[in-house]
């Protein structure tokens, strides 16, 4: 499988909704590092996983933002 380029503030969609009401699957990303943090656009609360869950759970990449300066 290959993993789309994915950086913060990017837009991504999960292959599982998130389990509140909104059963959003749009999430985007808040923070980069070992751990991922995504934000459920839906319901606005946080989750946090390590990289490699990250990438097994991504569908796709809705946004991307590149990184310039880098
Ligand atoms: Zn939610």
């Amino acid at each position: 499988m290959i993993v789309p380029e994915y950086g913060l503030n990017d837009i991504v969609e999960m292959k599982k909704e998130h389990p509140c009401k909104t059963r959003s699957k749009i999430f985007k990303i808040t923070r980069m590092g070992a751990d991922i943090k995504i934000q459920c656009e839906g319901c606005g609360s946080i989750a946090m996983m390590p990289r490699s869950s990250f990438e097994k759970r991504l569908k796709r990449v809705i946004e991307h933002h590149e990184v310039e300066g880098k």
